[in-house]
């Protein structure tokens, strides 16, 4: 099998298909943009268009050895690293040998699915381990092309869970003294979480979201036979086919975007409820560790924050949550939620992801949250520490 087509972002492909043929892509590009939105598919292609015998005026020929090689992830030229879960009872020196029999193992699963999933539920990160993986790679003469390509997805995970910049700056190392005709191509939803000094080293290249038709016809192609389920998944995606796949149901389960959303819903409802023990009582539903997990939790949070105030405003057509509009009116107008006061809730959010990245105790995490949207939306003053 070989990785599904690459769609939308013509224009972008226009304007990199030039910068090629005019020797002047850059040899460290950032792809930035939202996640789920194909960036590492992009990238992927880039990899294709410089490793092709014959490009077209549209990009890779998609004909030649390289292109079937690249598309089906078995050039030797084109390295594709991403996060992985930490390896268990791998020690210190058989780390990097663990994640590389993972990430192998994980390119082995593409090639059979043909997706690239966005989203999944273990924790992961770019561990040194794979960073010095990707050196040894580079300090070898690649085997068919001019020069090697490296392809690092989601590159704001090489710092956090590490608590040490190791693999980042093992990383920069690189980016500033790239041996051979060596390329790079990183890419990140999260570029602020990035070192300065390695942004600094990267061209950025910003990676918008999709038409929502062309989400729709991308699940249609590969995924969701149901129409209304289609049209359900491309809306709430905001334009990320990536997203779009982790909401659809999966064996009857929702997807695990879905999950997450209505999990949000939850803490969003009850931290705003008549009594403050519902807000609680879920906190403590929480497992008590892997607070990276929160992340994307938070950004749906948000989510619903905003569409609670433009419901409570009638602002209807501003509700990315449409399935969920009358729920959101009705929790409004018992809640008594003020649309103009809930800016002054994203701090919270901001501070419960800031504690998540720190590792915290998601139950704590949770509760201090809880307690924060109370005082910000409310008009009871937020609780303190003994009346819990
Ligand atoms: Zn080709």
């Amino acid at each position: 099998m070989s990785l599904h087509d690459l769609i939308g972002h013509e224009a972008l492909r226009s304007s990199l298909v030039r910068a090629h043929q005019s020797g002047t892509l850059p040899a460290a590009l950032l792809l930035h943009g939202p996640r789920g939105v194909g960036k590492q598919r992009l990238a992927l292609w880039i990899a294709q268009l410089t490793v092709c015998a014959e490009p077209i005026d549209d990009g890779p020929c998609e004909a030649c050895g390289p292109c079937r090689m690249t598309r089906s992830l078995e050039h030797p030229d084109v390295h594709w690293y991403f996060p992985l879960p930490r390896p268990k009872a791998a020690s210190k020196e058989k780390l990097a040998a663990a994640l590389e029999a993972a990430r192998f193992q994980e390119l082995a699963e593409l090639r059979e699915t043909s997706l690239v999933p966005s989203w999944s539920d273990d924790v992961r990160g770019l561990y040194l381990g794979t960073i010095k993986n990707l050196r040894t790679s580079a300090a070898k003469r690649p085997t068919m092309a001019e020069g090697p390509v490296f392809i690092v997805g989601q590159s704001e995970l090489l710092v956090p869970q590490e608590a040490s910049p190791e693999a980042a700056n093992a990383l920069l190392k690189l980016l500033e003294e790239p041996p051979g005709q060596a390329r790079f191509i990183l890419t990140s939803s999260e570029p602020g979480m990035l070192l300065p000094t390695i942004r600094s080293r990267t061209v950025p290249v910003h990676v918008p979201a999709l038409p929502r038709q062309t989400v729709k016809d991308f699940l249609a192609q590969h995924l969701e036979p149901d129409e209304k389920t289609r049209n359900w998944a491309a809306h709430l995606s905001q334009g990320s086919p990536g997203r779009a796949m982790a909401f659809l149901p999966d064996d009857g389960e929702p997807g695990p975007l879905e999950a997450l959303r209505r999990r949000a819903f939850e803490i969003v409802t009850s931290a705003t409820a008549s009594s403050p023990a519902a807000g609680y009582r879920l906190a403590a539903s929480f497992p008590p560790a892997r607070a990276r997990q929160l992340i994307d939790l938070f950004t749906f949070v948000e989510e619903w924050l905003r569409d609670l105030a433009a419901a409570a405003a009638g602002a209807d057509d501003l509700v990315i949550n449409y399935d969920a509009l009358g729920r959101l009116k009705k929790h409004a107008g018992s809640a008594g939620i003020v649309p103009s006061k809930v800016p002054e809730a994203f701090p919270a959010v901001e501070r419960a992801r800031e504690l998540a990245r720190g590792n915290v105790n998601p139950q704590l995490v949770v509760s201090g949250l809880v307690r924060d949207l109370r005082g910000a939306l409310l008009d009871s003053p937020p609780l303190t520490g003994t009346d819990r």
